[in-house]
């Protein structure tokens, strides 16, 4: 698919052009040459391991490498990693969580039996805010689940403070951030567990799958476990466990992946960028805050739209934008506290989410891949300043 921008000329123009002349698609993950993944898989196809075999081993020795943790366990997805580590966790009664994230973060919860309870996110950083995560702790909650919202660093070390001062457990919701780095230190290594996605929207991609980190040897030996029914051998399972090991294919290509993940992150970082400096001045737009000092994977890309200021609100604008050929997203709209598996959950008398609804009803996210030209970024920040009132 040709991606070419022609920007609209409202002078001359009899029929409105859009300012693509195609519709440009909002995802379009590059991976890792297939050759090279084959000469990874094929040994073990060849013996007809398709599963528990050796390359699983070996993806999960090079991330581990990598994040600097002790232990890391392949899963079939980022939802069965943070089921199971919440089962091997020990979790009861309540978890607190982001209301504004993917609804898996939530599901996890839910099918442990867990009571979710929504904290709110700071207004800048879009990430669980700690101090209101303190207010909802209470003698029912067993841990806290943060989320490295578009690979956003979460405010890690305050959260683990207050976990280990009100004693309950941590866990992080990494689906976004494997290669994010906060305080120096790679996303991977805090909390109890953090949990990894590799589906196609995300920048390691292993077509599906996830990867749960660790420094916990016993915890690591359960999720060993839980992954595999909950038994290592003995036929008598150590726990209630599932059917989420990963095969060998999507290990061989989330291990090639590997080599181009710092590609990915770097491309992603200047696409983010360059939308930043030519949104910047447009009146009504917000940008979400990068810490100094943290590298963000930029999963996502997305600004909050004030209507008033902006001239049209978000989903005015999206549609504006569809028009011109340019596909978004509303990541993540609506927030679970307003969907219909996590109503019941919500008090709006106690719980006072007040920034996850403003941020959810005015996020907009643009196109963001490696293969994203800039002209197409450009055409895209001219369109949204065209738009602007
Ligand atoms: C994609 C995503 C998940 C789920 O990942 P799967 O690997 O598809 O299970 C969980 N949490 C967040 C925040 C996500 O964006």
């Amino acid at each position: 698919m040709k991606n070419t921008a022609s920007v609209h000329d409202a002078g001359t123009a009899l029929v409105s052009r859009p300012a693509l002349d195609q519709r440009l698609r909002f995802i379009r993950p590059t991976l890792p040459s297939l050759d090279e993944v084959l000469s990874v898989y094929r040994q073990g196809y060849s013996q007809g391991l398709l599963t528990n075999g050796e390359v699983v081993g070996r993806f999960e020795a090079a991330v581990a490498e990598r994040l600097g943790v002790k232990y890391c366990i392949a899963v079939s997805s980022c939802t069965s990693g943070l089921m199971l580590a919440a089962k091997a966790l020990g979790l009861r009664g309540e978890v607190i969580l982001p209301s504004f994230t993917f609804f898996a973060t939530g599901h996890a919860a839910l099918w442990n039996g867990l009571t979710p309870v929504f904290a709110d996110c700071d207004p800048e950083t879009w990430t669980l805010d700690p101090t209101d995560v303190s207010r909802k702790i209470t003698e029912r909650t067993s841990a806290i689940m943060g989320v490295h919202m578009y690979g956003n660093p979460c405010f890690t070390e305050e959260l683990e403070d207050l976990a280990a001062r009100r004693g309950v457990k941590l866990i992080f919701d990494g689906a976004h951030a494997l290669g994010s780095v906060h305080g120096g230190r790679p996303i991977g290594q805090f909390g109890d567990a953090e949990v990894f996605s590799l589906t196609p929207t995300k920048l390691l991609v292993a077509g599906e799958g996830g990867l749960v980190t660790t420094n916990d040897a016993i915890l690591a030996h359960k999720i060993r476990a839980g992954r595999n029914y909950g038994d290592l051998g003995t036929y008598d399972p150590e726990l209630l466990g599932l059917s989420a090991r990963m095969p060998e294919f999507n290990a061989a290509l989330g291990l090639v992946g590997l080599d181009i993940l710092d590609h990915k992150i770097a491309r992603h970082n200047e696409i983010a960028a360059r939308y930043t400096a030519a949104l910047s001045r447009v009146r009504g737009l917000r940008f979400q805050k990068i810490r100094a000092g943290d590298l963000c994977t930029f999963k996502d890309y997305s600004v909050l739209v004030d209507a008033a200021e902006y001239g049209m609100s978000r989903d005015e604008l999206a549609v504006a934008l569809l028009a011109e050929n340019i596909e978004t997203k509303k990541y993540f709209y609506p927030p679970l506290h307003r969907q219909h598996l996590y109503g019941s959950f919500y008090d709006a008398t106690h719980d006072g989410l007040a920034h996850t609804n403003l941020i959810s009803d005015t996020v907009l996210s643009f196109p963001i891949y490696e293969s994203l030209q800039d002209e197409i970024v450009d055409a895209i920040t001219s369109t949204v300043r065209r738009l602007a009132k």
